[in-house]
C-alpha cells in the first residue's frame, strides 16, 4: 500500500519535472538569440575591420605585382628607344599594354614622346617622387577623359623615361567588391597631391572604419576608408549568419536537452519498473573481529539484479535514486527483505540510509511494528557525505529508533559535511572509518595523520570503531596497533549473496 503510495508520488513527480522541459526547452531555444543578438554591432565591426584589412591586403599586394612586372628589364631592353613604329607598336602589345595599363609613354632624352596611343597623352605630370621602401618613382596626373588624379610611375632608362598610368578600373574591382560606392582608396605620398579612388563622399555619420598600408617611415601610405554604406552592407550579411547560428545552436542545444531528458527519465521509469519487479536485492560484507577473527556483523550493500542474472553497483544508480527521490522507495524495499532475513543473520545488520529517512521519521514507524527481537540487531548507516538540515527531527528520531534498534553509525566518516560536529549534535556512539584514510596506511600521504587523528578521537569519545576499504594484512595490523579491530574490507570478504553468507559463516566458525 506505502509502495503504491510512493510509486503516485514519483509519477506525479515525473510529470513536474515534464513541465519544467518545455520551460527549459524554450528558454535553450531563444538564449542563443538573446546571447548572440545583442553582439551584432560588434560582429558587425568586426567584419567590416575583416572587409577592409582584407580588401587593403589584396589591393597592395595588386599594386606591387603590377610594379613588378612593369619593371621587367627584359621587356624594356625589347625598346629602340626611338620613338618610330615599332617602339608604339610595342607599346601598344599586350607585353606592354596589358589589362591593367591605361597609358605607357615613352619620353626620349631629346624631347620626343610617344605612347600606346600613339602620340603623347600625359602632359601635365607633377614631380616625381622616389619610394624607397619600393624602389618606386611615382608622379601624378591629371587625366583628360575622367578629370581624376591618377598614379604615374616612372622607369629612368638611360636619359630616357617609361610612364605608365595604372587602370584605375583594376583597383574599381576591388573598390566595388562589395557595394558600389562603399569603399573610398587614399594614397599619399609626400610631395605628390593625394590621390583619391572610389566615388565615395564617404558619409561618417555613424560608422568610419579605415585601415593603413604605410612604407618607408610613413613617406608612403595607402589608406582604405570606408563607411556608412559598408556598415549597412554587412549588417544584413552578419543578420543571416546571427539568424542561422542562434538557430543551429539553439536546435543542437534542444537536441542535448531532450536526448539528457528522454535518458533521465527512462532511468527514472526503470527504477520504478525494477522496484516493482523485486529487482533490488541486498548483498552483505561482513565486518571481522581482528582479534578474534570472528563476523560481528555486516553491511547490507544494495544491487541492481537484472533479469538475466547480472548485477548494477549501487553506484550507478543510488545517487540518482537520491536525487530523484526515488531512494526512500529503495530503502523501504530493501528493509522489508533484509527484515525477512535477519533471523539468518550472525551479529548486527547495518543499513544504508540517507538524511531524509532522519529528517522525516521514515524509519521508527517501520520499526513499532516489527519483531523487538529482531529488529535490535538492526543498525543503519548515515553518510556524512550528505548535508543535514533538520538537525533538532534527525536527532529525536535516533532516539527514537535507538530503542528498538542497534543505533545509528555513521558512514564515511571525515569525508564530507558534519564530521565531528554531526557526532555531537545526532549523539551517534559509532563511525565507519572511510577507506579514503585506510589507503594512506604505510604512505606519507598526510592523510595518514588524519586517520591516527580520527582513531584517538575515537577512543577518546569512546566511539565504536569500524575501518572500511581494508585490503591489506599491513592495514589490519596498523589498525590492530591503534586499538581498531572491527574491520571491513575484501582482505577478508567482499559483498556475498545471502546464500554465500551463510557458506562464509559456516567456514569462518571452522
Ligand atoms: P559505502 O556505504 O561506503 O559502502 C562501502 C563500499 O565500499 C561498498 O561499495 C563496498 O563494496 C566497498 N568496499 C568494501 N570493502 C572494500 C575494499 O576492501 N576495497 C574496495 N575497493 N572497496 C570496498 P558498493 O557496494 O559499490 O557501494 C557503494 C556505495 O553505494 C556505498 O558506499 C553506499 O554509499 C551506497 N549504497 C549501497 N547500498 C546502498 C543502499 O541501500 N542505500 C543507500 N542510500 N546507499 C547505498
Ligand atoms: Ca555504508
Ligand atoms: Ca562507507
Amino acid at each position: 500500500m506505502r509502495q503504491l503510495k510512493q510509486l503516485k508520488k514519483q509519477i506525479l513527480s515525473l510529470l513536474q519535472i515534464k513541465k519544467y522541459q518545455w520551460l527549459v526547452s524554450l528558454l535553450l531555444f531563444v538564449t542563443p538569440f538573446a546571447i548572440l543578438f545583442p553582439a551584432e554591432p560588434a560582429f558587425i565591426s568586426y567584419s567590416i575591420n575583416s572587409h577592409v584589412n582584407d580588401t587593403l591586403k589584396q589591393i597592395t599586394i595588386k599594386i606591387n605585382s603590377i610594379s613588378r612586372i612593369l619593371q621587367d628589364k627584359k621587356l624594356i631592353n625589347k625598346l629602340n628607344f626611338d620613338c618610330k613604329t615599332d617602339d608604339i607598336a610595342l607599346l601598344s602589345s599586350q607585353d606592354f599594354n596589358p589589362l591593367y595599363v591605361r597609358v605607357i609613354q615613352l619620353e626620349l632624352s631629346n624631347g620626343e614622346k610617344c605612347s600606346n596611343f600613339g602620340s603623347a597623352i600625359i602632359k601635365n605630370m607633377s614631380p616625381a617622387i622616389f619610394v624607397a621602401e619600393h624602389n618606386f618613382t611615382l608622379a601624378s596626373t591629371v587625366s583628360h577623359q575622367s578629370q581624376r588624379r591618377e598614379t604615374i610611375l616612372v622607369q629612368f632608362h638611360g636619359g630616357h623615361r617609361l610612364l605608365t598610368v595604372i587602370n584605375s578600373r583594376l583597383l574599381n574591382n576591388y573598390l566595388d567588391s562589395e557595394c558600389a560606392d562603399c569603399y573610398q582608396l587614399k594614397y599619399s605620398v609626400p610631395g605628390l597631391p593625394i590621390m583619391i579612388r572610389g566615388e565615395q563622399e564617404l558619409q561618417q555619420k555613424n560608422h568610419h572604419y579605415s585601415t593603413s598600408s604605410h612604407y618607408s617611415n610613413k613617406d608612403y601610405s595607402i589608406t582604405l576608408h570606408a563607411g556608412d554604406r559598408l556598415y549597412e552592407e554587412l549588417e544584413e550579411e552578419v543578420d543571416v549568419y546571427l539568424y542561422i547560428s542562434s538557430f543551429i545552436i539553439a536546435i543542437l542545444l534542444n537536441i542535448m536537452f531532450w536526448s539528457w531528458c528522454s535518458s533521465r527519465a527512462s532511468l527514472k521509469g526503470m527504477i520504478i519498473a525494477a522496484l516493482n519487479n523485486n529487482e533490488f536485492i541486498p548483498h552483505y560484507q561482513p565486518v571481522i573481529n581482528s582479534k578474534t577473527g570472528k563476523v560481528i556483523g555486516q553491511e547490507v550493500l544494495i544491487r541492481w539484479q537484472l533479469k538475466d542474472k547480472s548485477l548494477i553497483p549501487p553506484g550507478q544508480f543510488i545517487p540518482y535514486a537520491e536525487e530523484n527521490n526515488l531512494i526512500i522507495a529503495i530503502t523501504d524495499n530493501l528493509l522489508e527483505q533484509v527484515y525477512q532475513d535477519l533471523s539468518e543473520l550472525t551479529g548486527w545488520v547495518s543499513i544504508n540510509i540517507v538524511a531524509k529517512h532522519l529528517e522525516q521519521g521514515l524509519l521508527s514507524p517501520w520499526l513499532k511494528d516489527r519483531d523487538n527481537e529482531l529488529i535490535k540487531r538492526l543498525s543503519f548507516e548515515l553518510t556524512e557525505r550528505e548535508q543535514i538540515k533538520q538537525f533538532k527531527e534527525a536527532e529525536s528520531e535516533i532516539q527514537l529508533i535507538s530503542q528498538f534498534c542497534n543505533g545509528v553509525k555513521l558512514d564515511d566518516f571525515g569525508t564530507g559535511y558534519g564530521g565531528f560536529s554531526y557526532l555531537q549534535k545526532l549523539g551517534v556512539q559509532s563511525i565507519k572509518i572511510d577507506k579514503m584514510f585506510i589507503d594512506t596506511i604505510g604512505t606519507d600521504d598526510l592523510k595518514c595523520s588524519v586517520l591516527d587523528a580520527i582513531i584517538t578521537f575515537g577512543h577518546k569519545a569512546n566511539l565504536e570503531m569500524v575501518a572500511e576499504g581494508v585490503e591489506t594484512k599491513v592495514q589490519v595490523d596498523y589498525l590492530a596497533g591503534k586499538g581498531i579491530n572491527l574491520i571491513q574490507g575484501f582482505y577478508y570478504a567482499q559483498p556475498m549473496a545471502k546464500a554465500e553468507l551463510i557458506d562464509f559463516y559456516r567456514k569462518n566458525k571452522q
